[in-house]
């Protein structure tokens, strides 16, 4: 079959679109015929070496399509149904095997892009505003990279919640995105000073908590934002990783809470993956939450959506097409 592989850590180059052994299923999996593979933050880690594995691997965390075999001892899934997934590696490929206890059924209804599309960043916004800081009506929140993928659907997931939210963007044109979603006010921190303007909005409080996925130039500053007892949600590095801090920074700025989360440990269990997964499915089919699908790639294209995801380029999501 036809995979985006890499076997040595680098740049987009470093992504080798080619022939791989198609997997098997081994016990409690399932083999799916991929339909759309999500393209997401993860994967550049994956590719540069930020985050570690054993090479050669086969990129992408997240897909959708139709289980095509399954493996010994596989219960509750079957050939033919209509599957999406997160957090197993291989989805840059025509086939992935993924264990059956992470995949989800997809709603009659909802196509294989819109799954694929929706799955990791919808039950990333669904952790963050539920479960890591649970936002209620009358709270305040600051998101950065608000028009990005995972940040609009943080931004629509805190409105549900009834929460006053405030958005970081770079252009006008990802402004009007993130207005779009419902957010209350933007600020364009490559030109306003974020941290006056969040005290300008709040009174002079701070906001009740950050989701912050931007990292390196947001973080600090950040922790100048948030109201005393408020909390830090560190969730990603888009522009690189936050140097190592001294925890007493956290005293004066207000005895703040500052956590560094991942969606692994909030689908901890398959009633906690089928609850997150549920709602971002069920919402997005009602028409609650929408979800803009950016740009579509071919899979053997999978080097040139990274270039774009890493330039800054995007808002919204990115998909990559097999065949
Ligand atoms: P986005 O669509 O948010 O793209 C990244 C955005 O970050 C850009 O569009 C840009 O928006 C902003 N940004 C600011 N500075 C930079 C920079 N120097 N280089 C690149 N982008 C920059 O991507 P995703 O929604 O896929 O992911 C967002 C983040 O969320 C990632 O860091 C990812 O790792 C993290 N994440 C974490 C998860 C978790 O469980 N911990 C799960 C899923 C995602 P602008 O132009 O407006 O500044």
């Amino acid at each position: 079959m036809k995979a985006i592989q890499v076997k040595e850590c680098g740049g987009p180059e470093k992504m080798e679109y080619g022939d791989i052994a198609t997997p098997e299923p081994g016990p409690h999996q399932a083999r799916i015929k991929v339909a759309a593979a999500g393209v997401n933050f993860i994967d550049v880690y994956f590719r540069t070496g930020l985050y570690k594995a054993d090479l050669p691997i086969t990129l992408g965390m997240e897909g959708a399509g139709v289980v095509d075999t399954i493996g010994p001892d596989t219960a509750g899934i079957q050939p033919g149904d209509r599957v999406a997934w997160a957090m197993t590696r291989g989805s840059y490929a025509e086939y992935a095997v993924v264990p059956a206890a992470q995949l989800v059924k997809i709603p009659e209804g909802t196509d294989s892009k819109t799954a694929a599309a929706a799955i990791l960043q919808g039950m990333t916004a669904h952790y963050l505003t539920h479960s890591t800081f649970p936002l209620k009506a009358g709270d305040t929140c600051l998101v950065h990279a608000a028009a990005g993928g995972a940040g609009r659907l943080i931004v629509q997931m805190a409105k549900m919640l009834g929460a006053r939210v405030f958005g970081t963007v770079s252009t006008e044109a990802k402004a009007a995105l993130a207005r779009a979603a419902g957010i209350d006010e933007v600020i364009f921190y490559t030109k306003q000073d974020f941290e006056a303007e969040v005290k300008r909005l709040t009174g002079g409080r701070g906001v009740d908590v950050i989701y912050d996925s931007v990292g390196a130039t947001t973080f600090l500053k950040g922790l100048n934002c948030i109201r005393p007892r408020g909390m830090m949600v560190l969730f990603g590095q888009s522009s690189g990783p936050v140097a190592p801090i001294d925890p007493n920074i956290l005293n004066p700025k207000g005895s703040l809470f500052l956590t560094r989360p991942s969606l692994g440990h909030h689908c901890a269990t398959r009633e906690e993956l089928l609850w997150r997964a549920g709602d971002v499915l069920g919402w997005i089919a009602s028409g609650k939450l929408k979800l803009q699908i950016d740009r579509t790639y071919k899979m053997a294209d999978a080097a040139q959506a990274h270039r774009d995801l890493e330039s800054r380029a995007t808002a919204g999501k990115l998909l990559l097409l097999p065949g």
